[in-house]
């Protein structure tokens, strides 16, 4: 299956060191959310594979070749400091970038008239760039990355000061180019949204990938953990042996099972002490997840 892949890119500004071996997969028809905090490398490792920059060592490839000139002529990329010509209107500048990708005049005036309305900017194509709202401008900055249908698109904090209406439209739009078969990749501190959208997460840290996979497989715990809504304060836990409380709220228990079956015990106990609402596995949140790799002391230097 054709997937875009990163591939030990190491990266330094002078003597700072912006990537360290960071590697992950897109696959064709995923969205992968690459999430990390400020400075951690994402826009590094996005402009490593627009071939903006170039890394000291490792790769990107696509379907198992490095990335070359026409590869990445069919990215679509949002970058994070939106590149617009304030000035020029937005269906002249639309129609000129299609131009530049490579598209025919007619060709360019249909994807201009098909993006602009998917996107709710049919009104607004008259305007210039610096009249609209700046949701409006990242709408067209969206547009600007589709108007070659693009084979791989590549999205720099896509949903930064959207509003909850064109966050929505533009999730939307993102699932719909995974299902027409392009590898979206975006960066985001949304976590709820990543979760939300994302078939694939990548935790990135000082540059350094911690965690990558699907959702399913980052909330894999060590041992299963159960949530019971029942008798308050947990002591109908004590003599029920390979269980650890994790946290208590009122009438709400998560636990921790470190013996095979000894969920089957804690409930029995549960039932024992009072009735019983909810019992439920309890799988962590990408929240969760993120505080938890992120907050791991990795001997590196402490988040910015
Ligand atoms: P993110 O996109 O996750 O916020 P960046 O890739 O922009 O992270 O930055 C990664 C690290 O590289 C940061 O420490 C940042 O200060 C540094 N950095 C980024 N661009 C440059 C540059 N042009 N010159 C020097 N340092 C840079």
């Amino acid at each position: 299956m054709a997937r875009l892949e990163v591939d030990s890119l190491t990266k330094s500004y002078g003597g700072v060191r912006a990537l360290s071996e960071t590697s992950f997969e897109v696959h064709a028809g995923e969205v992968f959310g690459f999430v990390g905090s400020n400075g951690s490398g994402k826009t590094t490792t996005m402009r490593i594979l627009l071939g903006v920059l170039e890394p000291d060592s490792g790769e990107v490839r696509w379907e198992g070749s490095p990335l070359d000139r026409e590869v990445r002529r069919r990215i679509g990329y949002m970058p994070e400091e939106r590149g617009l010509y304030p000035r020029m209107k937005v269906g002249d500048q639309l129609a000129y970038l299609a131009r530049l990708y490579g598209l025919d005049t007619a060709a360019a005036r249909d994807a201009v008239e098909q993006w602009t309305a998917r996107l709710g900017l049919s009104e607004r194509v008259g305007d210039e760039v610096q009249k609209l709202s700046l949701g409006n401008q990242q709408r067209v900055q969206l547009a600007a990355a589709l108007m070659h249908a693009p084979d791989i698109l590549v999205l720099d904090e896509p949903f930064s000061g959207l509003d909850p209406v064109a966050v929505e439209l533009m999730s939307q739009v993102l699932r719909e180019e995974a299902a027409r078969g392009v590898p979206v990749l975006f960066s985001s501190h949304q976590l709820d949204l990543v979760e939300r959208l994302c078939d694939r997460v990548g935790i990135i840290k000082n540059g350094r990938m911690v965690a990558s996979g699907t959702l399913d497989q980052l909330r894999r715990t060590e041992h299963p953990q159960w949530i019971i809504d029942g008798p308050s304060s947990a002591g109908w836990l004590n003599g029920v042996d390979g269980v650890q409380v994790l946290e208590t709220d009122g009438a709400r228990t998560t636990v921790e099972v470190r013996r095979a079956g000894a969920e089957q015990q804690v409930l029995q106990a549960a039932m024992a002490a009072g009735p019983v609402r909810e019992f439920a596995p309890a799988r962590p949140s990408l929240t969760d997840l993120y505080r938890d790799v992120v907050s791991t002391d990795d001997g590196q230097e402490g988040e910015q």
